[in-house]
C-alpha cells in the first residue's frame, strides 16, 4: 500500500514537473518569438537649423531658436516611443481600443512623429526671401489656385482658421495642389498627398514677434519662403521624370 502511494506521488510529481517545464518552454519560445518578430525601431537624428532659416526677415532668431527646442523635444519623444513600441506586448488580450499600452503609444507617436515631420518641413522651406516660384511649380500653383495671389489668400485664410498647421500639398489622386488644414501635429492628415509647404500657426511660431497678429506673421512667412526648397520638394513629389525644378 505504501509502495503504491509512493509510486502515485512520484508519477504525480513527474506529471506536474513536465507540465510546468512544458509551459515554461512554451513561454520562453513565445517571448523569443515576440522579441524576434519586431525589430528595433530606427533612431531619428535632429536636423540642424540652417543659417538661412535663422536669418529670416520678420521672424526673429529668438523665435526660431525657441521653436527649434520644441522640435528637439519631438525628436526625443519619438525615439523614446520607438523603443517602447518595439517592446510593447502584442498579445491579443493586452490590446484594447478604450485603453491599452499599444494604443496609447501609437496615438502619441502620431503626435510626436508628426511634430518632427511638420517642423523639418517648416524649417527647410523658410529663409529665401526674395525668391519666387518658377517653372512647373508656378504652372501648378496657377492651375490649382488661379494665381499666386489666390494661393496666398487661401493660405492666409486657412492659416487664420487653423489651430496648428496648414500644408500646401500635391494630392496625387486629385492631381492638384491644395491648402490642407491641421489643428495639431496629427490631425487631418491626407493620404497620398505630398506636402511641399508647412505653415506653423501655433502661437509659439509668432507670439514673440507679433503677439496676436497672426495675419502679419503669415505675411512674413510667405515673404521668406525658399521657393527653391519648395520646388525641390514638388519635383520629388511629381517623380524623377519631372523637369520642373527651377531653383530661384
Ligand atoms: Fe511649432
Amino acid at each position: 500500500m505504501d509502495n503504491n502511494k509512493t509510486e502515485m506521488n512520484r508519477r504525480a510529481f513527474l506529471q506536474t514537473t513536465s507540465i510546468v517545464a512544458g509551459a515554461a518552454a512554451i513561454g520562453m519560445a513565445g517571448e523569443t518569438a515576440r522579441a524576434e518578430s519586431y525589430p528595433a525601431m530606427p533612431k531619428l537624428a535632429e536636423k540642424p537649423l540652417k543659417p538661412s532659416t535663422l536669418a529670416t526677415e520678420g521672424i526673429s532668431r529668438k523665435t526660431h531658436e525657441e521653436h527649434f527646442k520644441l522640435y528637439q523635444g519631438y525628436v526625443k519623444k519619438t525615439n523614446e516611443l520607438f523603443d517602447r513600441i518595439a517592446a510593447v506586448s502584442r498579445e491579443t488580450k493586452d490590446a484594447n481600443a478604450t485603453y491599452s499600452e499599444i494604443r496609447e503609444l501609437k496615438v502619441e507617436l502620431s503626435f510626436a512623429l508628426g511634430g518632427v515631420k511638420n517642423h523639418e518641413l517648416y524649417f527647410d522651406i523658410l529663409g529665401g526671401g526674395g525668391s519666387a516660384p518658377q517653372g512647373k511649380l508656378l504652372e501648378e500653383i496657377n492651375r490649382s489656385f488661379g494665381s499666386i495671389g489666390a494661393w496666398t489668400a487661401d493660405l492666409k485664410a486657412t492659416g487664420i482658421a487653423a489651430r496648428g498647421w496648414v500644408w500646401t500639398a500635391y494630392d496625387h489622386d486629385l492631381k492638384r495642389l491644395f491648402n490642407f488644414i491641421g489643428d495639431a501635429q496629427n490631425s487631418y492628415p491626407m493620404w497620398n498627398a505630398t506636402p511641399v509647404i508647412g505653415l506653423d500657426v501655433y502661437e509659439h511660431a509668432y507670439f514673440i514677434d507679433y503677439g496676436t497678429k497672426r495675419a502679419d506673421y503669415i505675411d512674413a512667412f510667405v515673404k521668406n519662403l525658399n521657393w527653391g526648397a519648395v520646388g525641390s520638394r514638388f519635383g520629388l513629389a511629381m517623380g524623377p521624370a519631372s523637369t520642373l525644378v527651377t531653383i530661384a
